[in-house]
């Protein structure tokens, strides 16, 4: 998925974890996270020689779209709301992207690919689909 369907659906997981602003912000930020595997993201342009280190040695969608990337919350914000918010936001972004294709979620193991991989027009549709149902949704609830 591109970086702002990740923003949007780590704002809404962040938010479902730890329903505040800041759950909100959290989650929306750390769904950014695994994408620092590409200098190109959003993210890569911001850490660019963190972001060519890691594409450079792992590859993209490997360590920083696995079970290791899902320490990264705690480790950050202990046992808290705040590390639940960036848990989900973070998963939604593997999630997410196993829907568009495939991520190496037992990294370092081989048979680790796990997604459904989809041609470059079918991703970019479903992308689009996500995103603007995402926002509905967002603008959706925030009238509540
Ligand atoms: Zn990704």
């Amino acid at each position: 998925m591109l970086w702002k369907t990740h923003l949007v659906l780590g704002a809404i997981a962040g938010y479902y974890a730890y329903p505040s602003w800041k759950g909100s912000v959290i989650g929306a930020t750390m769904a950014l996270l695994p994408d620092i595997d590409q200098a190109r993201s959003k993210l890569g342009n911001l850490a660019k020689p963190v972001s060519r280190a890691v594409q450079k040695g792992f590859g993209h969608r490997t360590i920083t779209h696995s079970w290791v990337i899902l320490l990264v919350p705690s480790l950050l914000f202990g046992n808290s709301p705040a590390a639940m918010a960036a848990l989900w936001g973070i998963l939604s972004h593997l999630i997410s992207d196993m829907l568009v294709g495939r991520i190496q979620l037992f990294w370092p193991l081989r048979f680790g690919w796990i997604g459904i991989p989809l041609s470059k027009r079918m991703y970019s549709a479903i992308d689009q689909i996500v995103f603007y149902a995402a926002l509905g949704y967002i603008v959706y609830t925030g009238y509540q």
